[in-house]
């Protein structure tokens, strides 16, 4: 190399550079035109990057990584159809409110522009800026470091969210200066800035608080993102408030604490007259705060980071806006607070709620039947993991979903994670690689066979990285369940999968260990070896096709309500 070629860098160098300068060490992807030297120079400079088999699953595991480290979790997908996959994971972080940065190559501007024809001519930014928290092109390579920073800023401030960077191909070879280059880059300090709440709406809020008979806190996936774990703690144990706790904000109160309701939720959420939302918004997964599932007279109290979202559904009495750390900070250090006490009728109503439900579910979870239930196979589960605490789990499905929430029991913050605000099918294994990659520690991604399909070619990448990773197929051979029947043609129901499939056997292909189970008991086993093993493992978990519900808990939505399965066809 000349001394004039050693004193210049390019558009890509200067890209993994900046990510770098801002504590950016590992990128999610998938390369392709034309981003694939992007990765190289990424791996040659220290920075892991994770090759996977579709770009929704990178921006997933991105997402994920975002939600637990409260750092924007990095995306790199080529140009078009690339962009286009890795879209539906940066609109879902963004609905969920997490941190991720998705950094496509694009194609050449004046060709694009014009409508020429390119390779892969797409309008990236136009079409990104529609589903993003905010969309970026960086059009020449010393803007590079100032394009990197404001992503960052803007995808961790405030709510947090997905933001698009688009890098042109020409950007990305674009030769400059080094020196010149180097000192375009910049770090970004503290990239989500605290905020505290105004000692008036303090004050508010404790009055309210101080006044209900039937006070409740509902504890979401905000209040887990926070990462304010000890101070949220504080303030439930010294009020004695019964909590809530949303399904990503499981564990961040272990699920056995006494003050929590969710075995007594649509008790809880009924009577309750003071309700403190503490980084859950009242969205449909709340009802939107209405009647009858919420008592008509409650009143709301809204700890939240953007102010935008307070009485989007109800009024909220008493906002607190500010980041949850701060928030609670202060709530903690106000001299009332430890006044306030949660009246004990109300406790001891709520708990004789949750020891009956607890009753009701331990008869369902004991039942033998043959061929095995989800509630069999989750009882097996849950023993298991009363011995693994530590373990990460990865959720999503219908029934899987909603009774895998209800079973078993977190008792760390941050260690759910789950189809979230939309529901979404596909999460699986993007989260479950960037629960293991981000934390080191093992995982256990429990699937529905339908929702496994969204990502069951990553197994392949969970086996490429070696990860700790466990993924738990509850077969039953379908959406919802496995026993619909189409009476007008020779074609398989909508609903229908073959559950004849040997997900275990492919698993097997690509290194895992697998195990094919038939019983609680043999599930029990195979759980215990995969994670003992440490290694990538596949469960693939018989259950009976006639288990399930249309729609899981969520039939109420279905807009014609043909309904499920079965011979008679049309209703
Ligand atoms: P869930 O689905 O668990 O109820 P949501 O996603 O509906 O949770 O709500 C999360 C809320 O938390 C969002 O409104 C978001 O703006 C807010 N939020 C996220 N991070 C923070 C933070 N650090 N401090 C305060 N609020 C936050
Ligand atoms: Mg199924």
């Amino acid at each position: 190399m000349t001394d004039s070629r050693a004193a210049q860098t390019d558009g890509a160098h200067l890209l993994v550079d900046a990510l770098k300068l801002n504590g950016v060490r590992t990128i999610y992807g998938l390369v392709g035109i034309p981003v694939t030297d992007v990765a190289r120079i990424a791996q040659a400079s220290g920075v892991r990057f994770l090759g996977f088999r579709h770009e929704s699953s990178a921006g997933h595991a991105a997402a994920a990584a975002g939600f637990l480290t409260g750092r924007p979790g990095v995306c790199l997908t080529a140009s078009g159809p690339g962009f286009l996959n890795g879209l539906a994971a940066l609109a879902n972080a963004t609905t969920n409110c997490f941190p991720m940065i998705q950094i496509a190559g694009s194609s050449g501007r004046r060709i694009v522009d014009l409508q020429r024809g390119d390779y892969e001519e797409l309008d990236q930014l136009a079409v990104a800026r529609q589903l993003a928290k905010a969309a970026y092109r960086v059009d020449c390579a010393q803007d590079i470091g100032l394009a990197v920073a404001r992503a960052i800023r803007t995808a961790a401030s405030g709510r947090p969210g997905g933001v698009y960077l688009d890098v042109p191909a020409a950007v990305l070879g674009e030769v400059v200066d080094a020196a010149a280059g180097a000192a375009s880059l910049r770090t970004v300090v503290d990239p989500a800035p605290r905020v505290s709440p105004g000692s008036d709406a303090v004050e508010r809020a404790l009055t309210l608080l101080s006044e209900a008979d039937k006070p409740l806190i509902v504890l979401g996936k905000g209040a887990a993102y926070a990462q304010a774990d000890a101070e949220i703690r504080d303030f439930v144990e010294t009020t004695g408030i019964p909590f809530l706790p949303m399904s990503m904000a499981k564990g961040l109160l272990p699920d056995d604490h006494p003050q929590s309701v969710a075995a007594a939720r649509s008790l809880a959420m009924r009577e309750a007259d003071v309700v403190m939302l503490v980084g859950a918004r009242l969205n449909w997964l709340l009802g939107h705060g209405e009647a009858p599932q919420w008592n008509p007279e409650a009143r709301f109290v809204q700890v939240e980071i953007d102010p935008t979202e307070l009485d989007s559904n109800q009024t909220i009495s008493a906002p607190l806006v500010g980041d949850i750390g701060s928030v609670f900070e202060a709530l903690n250090r106000h001299p009332s607070t430890p006044d306030i006490a949660a009246p004990a009728q109300w406790r001891q109503a709520l708990a004789a709620k949750v020891a009956a439900n607890t009753a009701k579910m331990a008869e369902r979870l004991a039942e033998e039947r043959h061929p095995m239930g989800f509630h069999g196979a989750l009882r097996a589960v849950r023993d298991v993991l009363a011995e693994h605490p530590d373990i990460r789990l990865v959720n999503e499905g219908a029934n899987t979903l909603d009774l895998t929430r209800n079973v078993i029991g977190m008792q760390h913050p941050r260690h759910r994670l789950d189809s979230g605000t939309w529901g979404v099918m596909g999460i699986g294994l993007g989260y479950a690689i960037a629960a293991a990659v981000e934390t080191g520690g093992p995982v256990l991604a429990i699937e529905g066979d339908s929702a496994f399909g969204f990502s069951a070619m990553e197994m392949e990448t969970i086996c490429r990285y070696r990860l700790p990773a466990t993924v738990l197929v509850f077969n039953n051979g379908g959406i919802y369940r496995g026993d619909g029947v189409n009476t007008q043609s020779a074609d398989p129901a909508p609903t229908s999968l073959l559950q004849s499939t040997r997900y275990d056997r492919m698993a097997e292909s690509f290194g895992a260990t697998g195990f094919l189970v038939r019983t609680p008991s043999e599930l029990a086993l195979a759980l215990k070896q995969a994670i003992a093993a440490g290694g990538p493992a596949l469960i693939d978990c018989l259950i009976d096709p006639t288990d399930g519900t249309e729609s899981g808990h969520l039939s109420n939505l279905n807009p014609v309500g043909i309904g499920a399965p079965l011979t008679q066809g049309i209703r």
